[in-house]
């Protein structure tokens, strides 16, 4: 059995690898895919003393940092099930996919999470190429540029505020009748003089020109009539989901699915810990979710010396 074994590969979970494995016990990770979401990122420019880098290097950085110690690592592997200690202070078990279940005295869960999607045409051909997630991240890459966010929740709202500061327009799209977002929000974004909301919006269509995001389609339920805007960017703002399905039942989750940690980053169960986006941590991003990450080993470190 591990000391401490991690389940996902992302920041988090490679923090985690190092700083557990930096202080001399045995450390397993097991990843569905190394790197994490950051695989999918296109540039990085907010992970502090690394100006510019992109999201396959900044993976292969992550995994190169953790072999340059005795880790084991599981790549490939979905964990599907966690399996309490029989009795106070005994192993943890992960069953794999694979059927082989893992052991550890402690656990770190990094299983992270993923923005839902639109799911309608273009949005996977223009993803990176003007349909994106992260405002934080990628808002300055439209400076100057009208856009849209799709979402009127508290995220979406959130977005359009903060995007309205440095693009040239922002145009909000929901689908609902009403903003779900707090009033607070909501009295902010309409006081910008650069911003338009449009309710009952149901986006059917990404658009594109040489590669390149030129517009979306959308019904306006209200009327059922077609209708287009022109944008160079559009900010997906409809939840971000923790994955944390194969955990229901086990450590106490949130409202909205994302484990409850502490301040150490233990989690409801004994010898479990988490970290990063799969948390209630909040802001999502990877400076967070590595700096999580270190913590929850560290608290995992402190678990064994005193258990
Ligand atoms: P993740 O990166 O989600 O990693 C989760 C890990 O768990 C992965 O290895 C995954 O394969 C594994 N896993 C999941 N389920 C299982 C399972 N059942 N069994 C085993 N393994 C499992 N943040 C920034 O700071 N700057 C940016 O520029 C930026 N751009 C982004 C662009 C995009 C397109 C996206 C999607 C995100 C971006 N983010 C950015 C957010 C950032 O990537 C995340 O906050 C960060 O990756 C979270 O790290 P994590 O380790 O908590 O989770």
């Amino acid at each position: 059995p591990y000391d401490v074994l991690i389940i996902g590969g992302g920041p988090a979970g490679a923090a985690a690898a190092v700083y557990a494995a930096r202080k001399g016990i045995r450390t397993g990770v097991a990843a569905e895919r190394f790197g994490g979401q950051v695989n999918d990122t296109l540039g990085i420019e907010n992970y502090i003393s690394v100006s510019a880098t992109d999201g396959p290097k900044f993976a292969a950085a992550l995994e190169g940092h953790v072999k340059d110690y005795e880790v084991d690592i599981h790549n490939l592997q979905r964990a599907e099930a966690l399996i309490p200690a029989g009795q106070p202070g005994g192993l943890v078990g992960v069953r794999l996919a694979n059927g082989a279940t893992l052991q550890g005295k402690t656990v770190i869960l990094t299983t992270g999470a993923r923005w839902r999607h639109v799911g309608v045409p273009g949005e996977a051909e223009y993803r990176n190429k003007g349909v994106a997630y992260c405002p934080h991240c990628d808002g300055p890459l439209f400076k100057g540029k009208p856009v849209a966010v799709i979402g009127g929740g508290n995220s979406g709202v959130e977005a359009a505020i903060d995007l309205a500061g440095i693009v040239k327009h922002v145009t909000l799209l929901e689908f609902a009748a009403e903003l779900r977002a707090d009033a607070v929000l909501v009295n902010k974004l309409r006081s910008l003089p650069n911003v338009t909301v449009i309710t009952q919006a149901l986006t059917t269509e990404f658009t594109g020109t040489n590669g390149k995001l030129d517009g979306l389609n959308y019904t306006d339920r209200a009327s059922g009539e077609a209708k287009r805007i022109e944008i160079d960017g559009c900010f997906v703002q409809i939840g971000l989901v923790p994955n944390t399905e194969w955990l229901r039942g086990t450590v106490e989750l949130s409202k909205h699915g994302e484990i409850i940690v502490d301040a150490k980053g233990a989690t409801s169960m004994p010898g479990v810990f988490a970290a990063g986006d799969v948390t209630t941590v909040p802001f999502k991003q990877i400076v967070i979710a590595a700096g999580d990450g270190a913590k929850a080993a560290l608290g995992a470190f402190d678990y064994l010396m005193r258990s």
